[in-house]
């Protein structure tokens, strides 16, 4: 029996509808940026493996000192004891994170680094004896599928099951070019009630609503009336840390710091799960008191587990290199000529590009979504050219391993440049 049939007797698969999805692709083996299925076939990672993947797949470096980690250390509890892994790796963060980050509180995925986000907030304000109760989001946003990441985020076709159990968001428009004004206004009118514990966000890239930009600039004038009206802030950099928008982190590009910064995905350069969700030194000590039921009564079984801080740890001496900061540039270059060359050309209704992100809109009938038959067919284009590329419906886009060559990019850009023809035929 293959390895797909085996699979699809026992495992049931993520964001997939087990009884229509084509077998799985077993892949056997990863080099740079390339993933080798069991028949021999290789594919281009152009997605990083869910975004998560920076330096290639099974980098020498990041699998030494795994290795060495497992052979010292695989895991210890995080309540009564620490670690080195642990320790370097929080001092590593602080010293990248936004200056005002005081505090490294681990976990293991992107939605509990959100939830930890959340419930920090939330005890800030019961802690300091002034209880406050709603969160505000992006209304396209994605921060997870744990429950309260589930409530932070767009409320579509994924979440309608759970409606009714969702707590209630105060949601307002991502500040898209031309919509600004709009989203600050709806902000400062929930503001003003004077409940707000928290403004969660995707800071300057949307991922999962189709790779979505806005300017720093519209979230700046956001961020300002949060500190205005005494709201913490969250910069959900779970897709967008460790280079991605060309910085180490998109609250670079802006001019105040979050209050709180959520991390994942990228941490350990795609190679072991893991969370982290950091803090002001205000929101720590609000923490701090001789009455026990202050506490942050939250952890996981595997905080802060050493294999995965070790492994974050070689990816980000990786990620600190001259090499990496100069794959970055090349990269944003490289997707900034081919943006320029699909600018007006037919089919294409809209170019976003943020650091190594590329995302390309096809120009069709809007009631085209998710489940499209275009997606697959999109879809199933890539992978005959042995590339993968997921498109979010009628989006197709490109988030590369940053040791993607030129000739590698070119392959990516010459799928898309046939998507668009496939698009453009259809019309
Ligand atoms: C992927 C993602 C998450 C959730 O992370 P998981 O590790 O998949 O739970 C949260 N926020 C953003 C912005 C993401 O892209």
């Amino acid at each position: 029996m293959s390895l797909a049939t085996r699979d699809h007797a026992v495992i049931w698969h993520p964001y997939t509808q087990m009884q229509t999805a084509p077998l799985p692709i077993p892949i056997v083996r990863g080099q740079g940026a390339w993933l080798y299925a069991e028949d021999g076939t290789a594919y281009l990672d152009a997605v990083a493996s869910w975004w998560v993947n920076l330096h290639g797949h099974a980098h020498p470096h990041i699998a030494e000192r795994v290795s060495k980690q497992l052979h010292t250390l695989e895991h210890v509890l995080f309540a009564g004891f620490t670690h080195p892994a642990a320790v370097e790796l929080a001092e590593q963060l602080l010293e990248i994170l936004p200056a005002n980050q005081a505090r490294i509180f681990y976990s293991d995925n992107g939605s509990t680094a959100v939830e930890v986000a959340l419930k920090m907030a939330l005890q800030y304000f019961h802690n300091l004896g002034r209880p406050r109760q709603t969160i505000v989001a992006f209304r396209d946003s994605y921060h997870g599928d744990t429950f309260g990441a589930m409530a932070v985020s767009s409320r579509g076709a994924f979440t309608a099951p759970f409606a009714p159990l969702l707590f209630d968001v105060a949601f307002i428009d991502v500040p898209v070019p031309g919509h600004e004004a709009e989203s600050l206004a709806q902000l400062e009118a929930v503001a003003a009630q004077g409940d707000v514990a928290a403004f969660i966000f995707e800071p300057l890239l949307l991922g999962t609503a189709g790779m979505i930009t806005y300017s720093p600039d519209a979230l700046n004038a956001l961020m300002a009336c949060c500190q205005r009206h005494g709201i913490l802030t969250i910069a959900d950099e779970v897709m967008t840390g460790f280079g991605r928008t060309g910085r180490l982190f998109a609250s670079e590009y802006l001019a105040s710091q979050p209050d709180m910064v959520c991390l994942s995905k990228g941490i350990t350069g795609g190679t072991m799960a893991l969370g982290a969700t950091s803090c002001a030194a205000a929101v720590y000590e609000a923490f701090l008191s001789e009455d026990k039921l202050k506490t942050l009564f939250h952890g996981h079984s595997y905080t802060a587990n050493p294999v995965a801080c070790a492994a974050a740890l070689a990816s980000m001496e990786l990620t600190r290199s001259a090499e990496c900061a100069a794959n970055l540039a090349r990269i944003n270059l490289a997707h900034q000529q081919f943006a320029q060359e699909m600018t007006d050309q037919p089919g294409i209704r809209d170019i976003r590009l943020l650091g190594t992100v590329l995302a390309l809109e096809f120009a069709v009938d809007t009631t085209t979504t998710y489940f499209s038959s275009l997606r697959d067919e999109l879809y199933q284009l890539a992978l005959s050219q042995r590339v993968i590329l997921r498109p979010l419906g009628n989006i197709i886009y490109t988030m590369p391993p940053y040791c993607t060559t030129n000739e590698e990019l070119q392959l990516i850009y010459s799928v898309m440049r046939q998507m668009r023809e496939l698009v453009t035929s259809k019309r």
